[in-house]
């Protein structure tokens, strides 16, 4: 029989849909895709060549578990240079993003601790909890999408482990204030609790900073910081990425890894370590992504079943709705039927996503422009 703790495992709750999109398409029907979770943008040109150089002069063979030492070298830089975070190579482990989410689900709790993650948060978040067997608790943010105190102490207790946090979010698009980040360094240190932080979208900030929680004092050594390649360099399939913790930790991290992964794709390191240099390829998607950002706030601002706030980060917008009673599957089926246009059920970001959809504007001008005409058509 399979094991309890993959049992509790949920398939994606938007599968239904995406093979709906994809029958539309079959059909002939022109959809417009607001449902894409990476950059529309290729990986960037010097990234690709410098990687294949080093593939073709052989290196292709197994790199140590932790990672390629100058890789390490040059991320625990970047983040003592950007992020104000002294650590180390010592303190980095280079692996996909995901897979470093998850060694660090692994490596913190026990089966039945609690792990307080955001809602609306990223959709992985609860189900690799329940792969390592230990128990989502779910803390609201408030209107403006930043921590709310009340809500978060409320939910602590004996069995709390660890916090959670994404800045900048998917799916709100929002950076955590340095007020909503030292709530959570005060009750991390009161209640002696780790804080895993994803700061995978940190580059594509448009209005604001961002802050590492790890910088924040005596933050290091309960911090694990989550980062990578995908969002910042069009990367997603090179499937790369590292995280920032204590030496303590990342030994033991590190043991997971050579018995799991055994390292990450020596291809993928020698990109990252490229992509470390190339800062203008990620600044001018940025810019790109806010040029669009403009557009499609202000063309869902001016429908009026949408109420939204405007995203600082990321390439998603998360306005709520209010049409017909619908919740968001509903709905989310409702605009691909009706109009042809796929976007997120924002229920699959968690209970408080219900009654928002989760737009991305990883996509052109022109079906931005197409895809705000046609959802005027709902009022
Ligand atoms: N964290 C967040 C918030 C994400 O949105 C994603 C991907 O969508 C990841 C982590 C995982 O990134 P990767 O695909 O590089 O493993």
């Amino acid at each position: 029989m399979v094991s309890e703790f993959v049992k509790t495992v949920a398939p994606s709750a938007t599968i239904s849909l995406l093979e709906k999109e994809n029958e539309l398409k079959a059909k002939g029907k022109k959809i417009i895709s607001f449902s894409l979770g990476e950059p529309d943008f290729t990986t960037p040109l010097p990234v690709l060549k410098y990687a294949c150089d080093e593939m073709f002069s052989g290196k292709t063979h197994y790199t140590p578990s932790s990672g390629i030492l100058e890789l390490r070298e040059k991320i625990a830089e970047k983040y003592k240079k950007d992020n104000n975070v002294e650590a180390s190579y010592k303190n980095v482990l280079v692996t996909p993003t995901k897979f470093a989410l998850y060694i660090s689900y692994l490596t913190l709790l026990n089966p039945g601790d609690e792990i307080l993650l955001p809602d609306p948060g990223w959709v992985s978040y609860i189900e690799m909890a329940h792969l390592v067997g230990a128990r989502p608790v779910l803390y609201s943010l408030d209107d403006d999408f930043q921590i709310n105190e009340d809500d978060l102490k409320n939910k602590i207790n004996n069995r709390t482990k660890a916090i959670l946090i994404n800045t900048p979010s998917n799916p709100t698009g929002s950076i955590l204030t340095i007020n909503s980040l030292k709530v959570i360094r005060d009750l991390a240190i009161d209640k002696n609790l780790y804080i895993i932080s994803d700061e995978i979208y940190e580059k594509l900030i448009f209005e604001g900073s961002h802050i590492s929680i790890a910088s924040m004092d005596d933050m290091f050594y309960r911090t694990i910081t989550v980062n990578g390649f995908s969002k910042s360099h069009a990367m997603t399939g090179l499937r790369i990425g590292y995280l920032i913790a204590s030496i303590d930790l990342i030994k033991y991290m590190d043991n997971v890894q050579q018995h799991t992964l055994t390292c990450a794709p020596s291809f993928s390191q020698y990109a990252a370590i490229k992509a470390l240099d190339d800062n203008e390829d990620s600044k001018k998607m940025t810019d790109e992504f806010k040029k669009r950002r403009d557009l499609i706030y202000n063309g869902l601002k001016n429908i009026s079943i949408f109420s939204v706030k405007k995203p600082n980060a990321t390439f998603y917008i998360f306005p709520k709705y209010s049409f017909r009673n619908f919740n968001s599957m509903e709905m989310a089926n409702f605009i691909l039927d009706e109009l042809n246009i796929s976007v997120v059920p924002g229920i699959a970001f968690g209970p408080s996503g219900e009654n928002h959809l989760r737009f991305s504007f990883s996509t052109s001008e022109e079906n931005i422009k197409e895809g705000i005409e046609r959802l005027q058509k709902l009022i």
